[in-house]
């Protein structure tokens, strides 16, 4: 009897770490990368970022602590970044070469390797929540178009006028590099940054989860699509080795597979997380001369936000620390 005690306790402290039980929450949160240098943003430009990616960390946080999942995290944060107007992401998104909004999104749960993306939706409010309900509700994995619009509207998810996405600031911008060149100031004309979310968590059970949601590339023409709805390029979660979320010019994204290159040189290689973002970031996509970054984690909370441009909007948060960030020095 005394053995079988012994024993069971055994198997239960051992399947408790095995599950990662005791995993304590972390969240990392980007806003996008790109030219973001001092003096190039107003002050209260500069403020309403940072309340905006603290209130993101937050809320993903909270979550956690509350006992939701890491997935649960994820769409917490994301959901606020999207409708903050400051990043190019649900409202506020970048336009299309015919001054529409073309939007994106994935997500990856890392317990199960479960997937969902959608990509060139055009009045779903939130497309994360779009993504989720195709991981959930759907046996694919990418939907794109009129018929993720439709998937969306049959899940009950919010539906606007795509003219919602659209703010002044990115009107502007449009305007001026399709019809009246020369109307933005100097430091509008420098301001060069990719501005798309995304969020990977782990919680308490070990569970790591990333999603990622854009409006791709001012501009973008032909039904383009970046990285950001692609499992493996843009977006990758794995409990055994890590999540990651990107932001970047999505062409050499899509080229490198950048978030399970990450992952394949955990898996593979045997590098720490670290290791193997910077090799990623540095390495890879540098020397193909591709600008961006990427957030990551593992299971045991390591926190990676690697970038090769001169900012990018980012955070993240765990039990000890809560930080925003948005240039290289800070
Ligand atoms: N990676 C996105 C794309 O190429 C853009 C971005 O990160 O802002 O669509």
């Amino acid at each position: 009897m005394k053995n079988y005690i012994f024993l069971s306790t055994v198997w239960l402290i051992s399947a408790l770490s095995l599950s990662g039980q005791n995993a304590v929450p972390a969240i990392v949160i980007h806003g996008g990368a790109g030219t973001i240098e001092r003096g190039m943003m107003t002050d209260s430009a500069e403020a309403e970022i940072r309340a905006a990616l603290q209130a993101a960390l937050d809320v993903g946080y909270t979550t956690m602590e509350n006992g939701g999942s890491a997935l649960e995290a994820v769409a917490a944060a994301i959901g606020v970044l999207e409708d903050a107007p400051q990043f190019n992401a649900g409202r506020g998104a970048v336009m299309t070469s015919e001054g529409r909004h073309e939007l994106d999104a994935s997500v990856m749960d890392g317990s199960n390797l479960n997937a969902g993306a959608v990509a060139g939706v055009t009045t779903v409010k939130n497309p994360l929540r779009a993504a989720i309900a195709v991981m959930e509700k759907s046996p694919h994995v990418l939907l794109s178009g009129a018929g993720a619009e439709t998937f969306a509207r049959e899940q009950g998810l919010e539906q606007v006028e795509n003219d919602y996405f659209t703010v002044p600031r990115i009107r502007k911008r449009y305007d001026a590099m399709n019809k009246d060149q020369g109307q933005l100031t100097p430091a509008e004309k420098e301001v060069s940054k990719f501005g798309t979310v995304g969020a990977v968590a782990v919680d308490s059970n070990g569970n790591i989860a990333a999603g990622t949601s854009t409006g791709g590339m001012m501009n973008k023409r032909f039904g383009r699509i970046g990285d950001s709805p692609l499992i493996g390029a843009g977006t990758y979660a794995d409990n055994a080795t890590c999540g990651v979320s990107c932001t970047g010019h999505g062409e050499y994204f899509i080229r490198i597979g950048v978030a399970k290159d990450v992952a394949d040189q955990m898996e593979y290689g045997g590098k720490t997380l670290e290791q193997a973002t910077r090799y990623t970031i540095h390495s890879k996509l540098t020397d193909m001369k591709g600008g961006g970054g990427l957030i990551a984690l593992d299971a045991d909370g390591n926190i990676s936000m690697e970038f090769n441009t001169s900012g990018m909007y980012r955070g993240f948060k765990n039990e000890n620390e809560s930080k925003v960030e948005i240039y290289k020095e800070e």
